[in-house]
């Protein structure tokens, strides 16, 4: 491992420690509750809509390091994206975390390839897409709740 691996660590520790758009949301217009039962992570995710835009989002919740980091991150990857880019970027994030991204995609991740090491995790790749899930439950404006399982 070098020293690039220690470096995406940290950001996950960093994340975990301090989540970005962590915090409820007043004026949301699309509430998701989370949950992954094999590892115990629940997240809410509000979403604030305006037309076609992520205008605003943000998270809380309890659950492992993974789980944190990786709302912190999504959060602050699709907020003023709109709901295809976004729904790109899952794909490409969920294609990542399962070990089947194409090299050259890997790039449009961003800070998001943080996660990439989960990938030889099956449980931890359920930890890190929980807050993928609850934004493409919130987009498909399906309120409620959405399981790992
Ligand atoms: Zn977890």
């Amino acid at each position: 491992m070098g020293s690039l691996a220690t470096l995406y660590q940290d950001l996950i520790l960093d994340h975990n420690r301090a989540p970005q758009n962590y915090r409820s949301m007043e004026n949301a217009n699309r509430r998701v509750e989370g949950n992954n039962p094999l590892c115990g992570d629940k997240l809410t995710l509000w979403l604030r809509m305006e037309g076609d835009r992520i205008r605003d989002v943000s998270f809380q919740g309890s659950g492992c390091a993974i789980s944190r980091a990786s709302a912190s991150l999504m959060t602050a990857a699709v907020k003023g994206k709109t709901r295809q880019e976004a729904e790109d970027l899952f794909q490409r994030f969920r294609r990542m975390v399962t070990g089947s991204l194409d090299p050259s995609e890997a790039q449009s991740l961003g800070k998001l390839v943080a996660l990439a090491g989960v990938s030889g995790y099956p449980i931890r790749v359920k930890c890190a897409s929980l807050s993928w899930h609850a934004l493409k439950a919130a987009l498909d404006q399906s309120d409620g709740v959405v399981s790992t399982e």
